[in-house]
């Protein structure tokens, strides 16, 4: 070891350092160490590759901001390079010091502004483990926490943190600056840095905390969950920015947690009860469908098979909305395909109507069901459920612009007037509507299915002639 175990603080190098090795293996003084190092190298013109385990010192050193004096010598060095000297020695590598003196060898021997190739590995290399010194310096500032420990003296703080990095020295400045009139000490594996209101001292490191919490840690937790939003907490985030191997010594984390598990079915419940809102982006039918297969705007999209979204041509004069998708269409992904879609396509043979030049969409585009057993029964969509899925059906209607909408029953219509209808009382009304469309409301085929067979007859008769009608106004707007 360059520098040897000297004095009493054992690991700790008082003087000039002797040896013959490598001087990193000291976690303290280690930018003095590689200065002493690299002079005595250069002064000795050993090439960097023959660097790592030569070296035979014993001398005085000075370091002016520029310069490096060896005994009475001065090696000059760019001012860029100390600096970067001055993180890079403190990497937790031995390979630091050899990358450092080549670059030094290469700066005295090759160019003086190497360190401006932002190109040159080595340079690159060292830019990276200076970064990440810095990052390591800045994170011990950001999470050591100190606990009150009472001793002799009064009131005295303790942290414990373990840097990835030789960095103690470099950053407990920062902590004399802040805590100036507090007695703390910060522990560490490398090194425990004690503050006594007047001197920064260094003694050996520990490998643990002696200090586990403080009388007013939970008065700080409470605290803490008073003031935290938990729908607002970023684990994420929060993970990225205060890595999780830090968390055992943060008071704070394992509130966080707290108010996380605590919270967990409260913002479940949220979560449930305001999902994010159906976004239609797509420009034609068939993208609106692919954003529909996404949508999460209600709950329905749990037990539902599918999304089933419209079917028909964008060119289609006449739009027909059923109430919601049911068991068969579910399965398969199309409107009306089971018995209620039989009653339909009866009704649109019998007036002449033809289902592939006709669009036919549903006002809820998810099955709503309950499970008896092996049957899923129909249940009837919920207002809130209508509402998330309109923003699918209002962008169906406005890139087809049907000349006709026929609501087949009662939440069909619902869902486009925003009002409560009686198909009874508005069969025969036909309404114009501000897009341009005119808007028929009848009874859904289903309900033919559901009649006793005299009321079915006549249910499918008014059907039939409100499809008829919506066929008639048609050609009538194609004879204008
Ligand atoms: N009932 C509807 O309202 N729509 C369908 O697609 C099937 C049954």
């Amino acid at each position: 070891m360059l520098i040897e175990d000297q004095g009493e603080g054992g690991l700790f190098p008082t003087g000039p350092f002797s040896g013959k090795s490598l001087p990193t293996s000291s976690p303290l003084n280690r930018y003095e160490a590689f200065r002493d190092w690299a002079k005595l190298l250069l002064k000795k013109e050993v090439a960097p590759r023959e660097a790592s385990g030569s070296l035979l010192y014993q001398g005085s050193l000075f370091l002016a901001e520029t310069r490096i004096t060896f005994a009475d010598e001065m090696i000059s060095v760019p001012k860029d390079f100390v600096s970067l000297a001055k993180s890079v020695a403190l990497f937790r590598d031995s390979f630091s010091f050899e990358l450092l003196y080549s670059l030094l060898w290469r700066i005295q021997k090759e160019r003086r502004d190497l360190l401006e190739n932002v190109l040159d590995q080595e340079v690159v290399e060292a830019k990276r483990m200076e970064k990440a010194v810095k990052r390591d310096i800045h994170k011990m500032h950001a999470f050591v926490r100190f606990r009150r420990k009472e001793d002799e003296n009064g009131d005295c703080f303790i942290a414990f943190h373990k840097p990835d990095h030789c960095i103690v020295q470099a950053a407990v400045p920062f902590f004399v600056r802040r805590f100036k009139n507090m007695r703390w000490s910060i522990e560490t594996p490398d090194a425990v840095a004690t503050w006594d209101l007047q001197s920064l001292t260094f003694s050996p490191g520990v490998l643990s905390p002696s200090v586990q919490s403080d009388p007013f840690e939970d008065d700080w937790k409470t605290y803490y969950k008073a003031i935290s939003n938990p729908a607002r907490l970023k684990l994420k985030m929060m993970r990225k920015e205060m890595p999780t191997r830090y968390w055992d010594t943060l008071p704070e984390t394992t509130v966080f947690q707290e108010i996380l598990r605590e919270a967990e079915p409260r913002l479940e419940q949220m979560l449930k009860q305001n999902p994010p809102a159906a976004q239609p982006k797509g420009q034609t039918l068939e993208e609106l469908k692919a954003d529909a297969l996404c949508c999460k705007a209600c709950p329905l999209h749990h037990a539902a098979t599918q999304t089933v979204f419209g079917e028909g041509p964008e060119s289609a004069r006449m739009v027909l909305i059923g109430e919601q998708a049911g068991d068969e269409e579910d399965l398969h992904g199309k409107p009306f395909l089971g018995p209620a879609g039989q009653v339909l396509q009866r009704a649109f043979d019998e007036v002449g109507l033809e289902r592939k030049e006709l669009y036919i969409t549903n006002a809820v585009k998810h099955f709503k069901f309950e499970q008896k057993g092996k049957v899923r029964l129909h249940k009837k969509p919920d207002g809130r459920e209508m509402n998330a899925c309109k923003p699918w059906l209002f962008a169906e209607l406005a890139l087809i612009q049907p000349e006709v909408i026929v609501c087949l029953g009662a939440t069909a219509a619902q869902s486009l007037l925003g009002r409560a209808v009686s198909i009874k009382d508005e069969i025969d009304e036909v309404l114009q509507l501000e897009s341009g469309s005119r808007l028929l409301v009848t009874y859904h085929p289903s309900a033919v299915l559901r009649a006793t067979p005299e009321r079915a007859e006549e249910i499918f008769q008014s059907l039939k002639e409100s499809l008829q009608r919506a066929k008639s106004s048609l050609a009538s707007t194609s004879l204008e």
